[in-house]
């Protein structure tokens, strides 16, 4: 029909055909159709019916999200430079599209007619959340309050690059030429890159930045104070007035949390927390300041305890009698190099990457009833391997999903770890098929050396587990109506529990038996490096929970609190001085000007969300602490525990709630209890550890 491989929708993409001149034409192609098929569905006569709109609609739009899915995956992982042309060339066009779509009031009409008497329980739901959209996206507006709305959300985006821009620029305007004399401590990578970073420039010394890769080693490894306190200062300054004025986001961030504000009081809202928690599965601000509050005062005796520990080794052991806010990270290295000695190099031997891929398998299998195979399909590179995962029924074998597994960093592949869709399950509106899910999981483990097989770290397998738990959600799920299968419509502060709640079987001594091998005599994990990695596993967790209570505390207050049209260049600072007069048990300097560049929240999407992160991880330990109940003799979980969890949340994906699903597998809301166990912040505290 077509020699466009990006047009054949028959099956799988085919990635090893895909050459960047086929991006542009494709994708004109997909969005002309997108385009005729929305002018279609928002003629006056057509009928405000869901299954006729999907028929049309939605069709088309999912042809246009699966071939510009494959472009942006090999954009990804198989980078050239004629793609990304071709590939930013595309990009407006399809973002364009996506914006008219979710703002067009024709469309929005259709879908206010529709009977949802008509609808069964899973079209309700994704009819509901497209409503939800419809409004969060102003197309109730009328009039004056819709263009305003329109120049609310223009000059946000502007601001919210410029903001980012000036962090990166603060950032990169601070260099120290230093000596070599200063460096004593510092790993000699990181001089030996300082020395190449300064060469570079033609310059004598160490050029040292407030990148990350030069920034915390230098803060916790660099003996000399004065170092430390030097990129210290500069550091929690970026961008602030003590700073070059051009890149002050000072008066920035009183202009985003007025017109945060704006936005939230043109929708119906009090405030910009109340709107940000509508799509999300915490019922309001308070709710999210209460959970914060209720956090805060339990870890708080830990955080203390963590404290005295530093402040007492710091005197006995490093002669720091008074630590100043640039000692506590080397303080807190030094500690930690006392008491768990051990390396990451010891650890890898045992874990080489096929063991562990066997061992992640065994564990899905047994606990969601499923099988994993090899598989067939094109693909992008050689390394990249396709599975299968299947389930026995009465009727026979049945294919639930496949998955992409492309583990290896290499050359034009984008760092980190993720998943992305490919494809997601729906019982298709034209042809009545049931579509099956497939998945991409993304990883960049090293190779293998000398013949041997990839060696992975633990924070590696703890990655690989993670992104199988995203996998698995978008793969197990069995709901038949697109929008709301799998990971789609699950409400973003709650995505994360089905991912964290599968690194918790990297912590467990038979799961670790049985998925480590040493690469040269076999051997399994011996116990003695096992209970170090678990001791060192919460170190400072008390400290480091009570840190990031902090930003979501101050995050929440911010968009609930303070009054942002009546606000004075100085009250963010003061309602953080306030929260951590609260929560925090180090003190800040009162130079120190950290929202400065807090992009989470003033240029990422974390807006009044960033509590999501502690939120999470609270649905996750509960989750999993639910097996820990019913492990069985041997010390195995609970088949029967992995059926009610995959029904109740792997299955369910986005169908309904996320509190629905996680009562429907805990039997009542989750509690804060086994997050506390799990990083050891139930036990009880020695006296002395107060004092
Ligand atoms: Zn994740």
């Amino acid at each position: 029909m077509t020699s466009n491989p990006l047009l054949d929708f028959s099956d799988l993409p085919l990635f090893d055909r895909i050459q960047p001149e086929h991006v542009a034409p494709a994708i004109d192609a997909v969005l002309k159709q997108a385009e005729a098929a929305l002018e279609q569905v928002t003629a006056p006569d057509f009928p405000s019916e869901w299954m006729a709109i999907a028929r049309v609609l939605d069709v088309a739009t999912e042809r246009l999200g699966r071939a510009w899915g494959a472009v942006g995956h090999l954009n990804a992982v198989a980078d050239t430079p004629a793609l990304r042309a071709a590939y930013n060339e595309a990009m407006p066009r399809v973002t364009a599209f996506w914006t008219r779509l979710g703002a067009d009031e024709r469309l929005y009409a259709k879908y206010k007619g529709i009977d949802v008497a008509t609808l069964n329980a899973e079209q309700r739901k994704a009819h509901a959340n497209a409503m939800r959209n419809f409004v969060l996206g102003g197309a109730e507006l009328q009039g004056a309050a819709r263009e305003r709305y329109a120049e609310i959300q223009e000059r946000q985006a502007e601001l919210s690059q410029k903001f980012s821009e000036h962090a990166l620029d603060s950032t990169d305007a601070f260099a120290h030429y230093a000596e070599l004399s200063e460096l004593d401590g510092v790993p000699p990578d990181v001089v030996a890159a300082a020395r190449a970073a300064a060469e570079a420039e033609g310059k004598a010394g160490y050029k040292l930045t407030l990148k990350m890769p030069c920034y915390l080693p230098v803060m916790q490894f660099a003996r000399s104070s004065a170092l430390r306190e030097r990129l210290y200062r500069a550091y929690v300054t970026r961008a602030s007035e003590f700073g070059d004025p051009s890149f002050d986001n000072t008066p920035l961030i009183l202009e985003i949390l007025k017109l945060r504000q704006e936005e939230a009081q043109l929708l119906g809202y009090r405030n910009f927390g109340e709107l940000s928690v509508v799509p999300k599965m915490a019922e309001s601000p308070e709710q999210v300041i209460g959970f914060l509050r209720d956090l805060a005062a339990k870890a708080k005796p830990y955080g203390q305890r963590d404290v005295v520990q530093l402040r007492d080794f710091a005197s006995r052991e490093l002669g720091i009698a008074d630590p100043q806010p640039w000692d506590w990270s080397y303080i807190g290295e030094k500690l930690k190099e006392a008491r768990y000695a051990f390396s990451e190099q010891e650890v890898k031997p045992y874990f080489p990457a096929p063991k562990v891929l066997d061992g992640l398998f065994k564990i899905v299998q047994n606990l969601f009833e499923v099988q994993i195979r090899r598989d067939e399909a094109p693909v992008w590179h050689p390394s990249v391997v396709f599975y299968r995962i299947e389930r026995q029924t009465p009727e026979g074998v049945q294919k639930v999903g496949q998955f992409y597994l492309d583990p290896s960093a290499r050359a034009a592949k984008r760092g980190g770890a993720w998943m992305d869709d490919v494809r997601a399950r729906w019982l298709r509106p034209d042809d009545q098929r049931l579509q099956t899910p497939v998945a991409h999981l993304v990883c960049n483990f090293a190779e293998g050396v000398d013949g041997k097989p990839p060696l992975l770290t633990h924070d590696d397998v703890i990655t690989l587990f993670h992104e199988f738990g995203h996998g698995l959600h978008h793969m197990l799920t069995q709901v038949n109506e697109h929008d709301v299968s799998g990971i789609s419509g699950v409400e973003w502060d709650a995505v994360e529990l089905p991912s964290q709640f599968m690194e918790n079987f990297c912590w467990e001594w038979d799961v670790l038996q049985n998925m480590t091998a040493h690469v040269d005599t076999g051997a399994p994990l011996p116990r003695a490096l096992y209970d170090k990695m678990i001791a060192a596993k919460n170190f400072q967790s008390g400290m480091q929970t009570l840190r990031q209570i902090e930003f979501a505390l101050f995050d929440m207050l911010l968009h609930t609190q303070l009054d942002a049209s009546a606000a004075q260049p100085g009250a963010v600072m003061a309602l953080l001085n306030e929260v951590r007069t609260e929560v925090a048990v180090l003190p800040s300097p009162e130079f120190s000007r950290t929202p400065m560049t807090f992009t989470h929240i003033f240029s990422g999407g974390y807006a009044a969300g960033y509590y999501s992160y502690k939120w999470a991880e609270v649905l996750s330990a509960d989750a999993y602490a639910a097996f820990e109940e019913t492990v069985d003799a041997q010390g195995l979980p609970s088949v029967e525990t992995g059926r009610r969890y995959r029904e109740a949340i792997l299955e369910a994906g986005g169908s309904r709630s996320a509190m629905e699903s996680f009562k429907a597998f805990r039997g009542r809301e989750p509690s804060i209890d086994a997050l506390l166990r799990h990083q050891g912040m139930s036990e009880p505290l020695a006296e002395e550890a107060l004092a």
